[in-house]
């Protein structure tokens, strides 16, 4: 096959020793929520993190609503954002609020198709 995962489940190049992402200082966590409830944590690192179900995401979602690469995170200089790639007919949400692309801070929900999402920031 083309590619293999990290421990945390990062898409590599079989011709990588170690996951770039994972070698990014981390930055916080993406929760997804089901029902309000904290169910899935993904380790989000500086630099940019891409949101979707496909395979080559850093943070992989597998629901039927998300498109392959749906949005991205990025963190920067201790800022982080999040950008719709609208790639899906549903609108990124961010505290109840439509938006393409917006800053984020700690404890913001975030609502892509029918998922929704919480960012903890370190
Ligand atoms: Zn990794």
């Amino acid at each position: 096959m083309g590619f293999k995962y990290c421990d945390e489940g990062h898409w590599m190049d079989p011709s990588w020793k170690r996951c770039p992402v994972c070698l990014a200082p981390l930055s916080g966590w993406l929760v997804h929520l089901k029902e309000n409830k904290p169910f899935k944590a993904y380790s989000i690192h500086e630099g940019k993190s891409f949101i979707g179900s496909g395979a080559d995401c850093e943070i992989r979602i597998l629901n039927i609503d998300l498109s392959r690469q749906h949005a991205y995170l990025v963190i920067a200089d201790g800022m982080c954002s999040i950008v719709d790639m609208g790639n899906s007919g549903s609108a990124l949400k961010v505290n109840n609020i439509d938006t393409v692309k917006t800053a984020l801070i700690d404890g913001d929900i975030i609502e892509l198709g029918n998922s929704a999402f919480k960012i903890k920031l370190l």
